[in-house]
């Protein structure tokens, strides 16, 4: 049986959504092997929040505590993980990946002389070898990488997996370690609000959001028009809307955009790659429009319409204001 370690990040004093999509990526490693998994959690306090992922995962996850100035710290968290490891061996190190993780993870990796894989989108059996996809060229491309190592560090793309069911276990096992950390390079100073301002997502029941399907600028207006017909409602869209200035990058929603709740989201000309669905996921109810039946948005929206968007939501305006009237 190997064994895996989950790296579990937290913000803010919550467990980040991302790493509970970890244990997806212990399923998908499954399929091979038998794996026997804890998780661990290192944080100033991290016993609130190892009960707490110990009781969704059914794991047994250790709380690592240091001092407050190891928080977002790599040198510190690279220094806490080598004595950890010493006594617990693993054959997969899995983090989501995040700024810190990208670098702590491929710095770990060299002390240990493993592998590492950053940014890994899907785990594939091939001929009984495992295979680890990522994206490559900007998304265009997808590289196969093999491991030849004993030990794999690898940090994970978020929404890539999906999160998983919630176990039956409901007693937490968890156990504590406190580590000193002495390597310091460089200190952590603060955490800073990011500078886009997403509140006007965050704070919106409905949300109509662009994708390229809307074909041309002037068609935002149409998004916003049909955003109109509903109270606290926004416009946003898909990445290669913001990048082409269609849209603003606070409007933008996904694994490098916001992440929004609202009770209503409707999708319009948006294919649902990964990126873009990990961002709204959450949301109450989903309508996708769309003129590709087999646009991956249709496997996840409650309403699909298979229409082309610039004819539809100028159907539904006209109709709206002829029953207004
Ligand atoms: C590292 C990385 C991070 C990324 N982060 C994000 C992110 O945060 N957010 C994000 O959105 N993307 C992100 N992306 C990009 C993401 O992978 C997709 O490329 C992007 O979401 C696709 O946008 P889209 O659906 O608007 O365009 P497309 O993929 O081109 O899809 C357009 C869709 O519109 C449909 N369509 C076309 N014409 C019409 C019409 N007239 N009527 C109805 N439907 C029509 C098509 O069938 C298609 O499904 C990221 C990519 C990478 C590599």
């Amino acid at each position: 049986m190997k064994q895996c370690i989950l790296l579990i990040d937290h913000e803010q004093g919550e467990i980040n959504r991302a790493s509970y999509e970890l244990l997806s990526v212990v399923d998908a490693l499954a399929v091979q092997e038998a794996i026997d998994t804890k998780a661990v959690i290192v944080s100033p306090n991290p016993e609130p929040l190892a009960v707490e992922f110990s009781q969704f995962s059914g794991l047994e996850t250790c709380a690592i505590s240091v001092p407050d100035t190891c928080v977002n710290h790599t040198t510190c968290f690279k220094s806490a993980f080598i004595e950890w490891f010493d006594g617990s061996p693993f054959h997969y190190l899995i983090a989501c990946h995040s700024t810190m993780n990208a670098e702590l993870l491929p710095a770990l990796s060299v002390n240990l002389k493993a592998a590492c894989i950053t940014s890994v989108e899907a785990i594939v059996l091939d001929n009984d070898q495992l295979l680890f996809e990522r994206s490559v060229g900007g998304g265009k491309l997808v590289a196969a990488l093999e491991s030849h190592s004993k030990q794999t560090l690898m940090t994970i793309q978020a929404g890539a997996f999906g999160r998983p069911a919630q176990s039956m276990e409901s007693d937490p096992r968890i156990f504590k370690r406190t580590i000193e950390c002495v390597e310091k390079h460089a200190e952590f100073i603060e955490l800073k609000d990011s500078v886009t301002d997403v509140s006007a997502l965050k704070e919106a029941k409905v949300i109509v959001a662009a994708g390229r399907g809307i074909e041309e600028e002037d068609n935002v207006k149409l998004i916003a028009e049909f955003a109109d017909l509903f109270k606290r409602s926004a416009v946003a869209g898909s990445r290669p809307l913001c990048d082409i200035g269609w849209l603003e990058y606070n409007q933008q929603v996904g694994v490098t955009g916001a992440s929004v709740k609202p009770d209503l989201y409707v999708a319009c000309g948006i294919s649902g790659m990964y990126q873009h669905t990990a961002g709204m996921i959450e949301s109450g109810y989903v309508v996708a429009i769309n003129k590709d039946t087999n646009s991956p948005f249709f496997q996840i929206a409650d309403i699909c319409v298979a229409e082309d968007v610039t004819s539809f939501i100028p159907l539904v305006l006209g109709e709206y204001k002829k029953r207004k009237l």
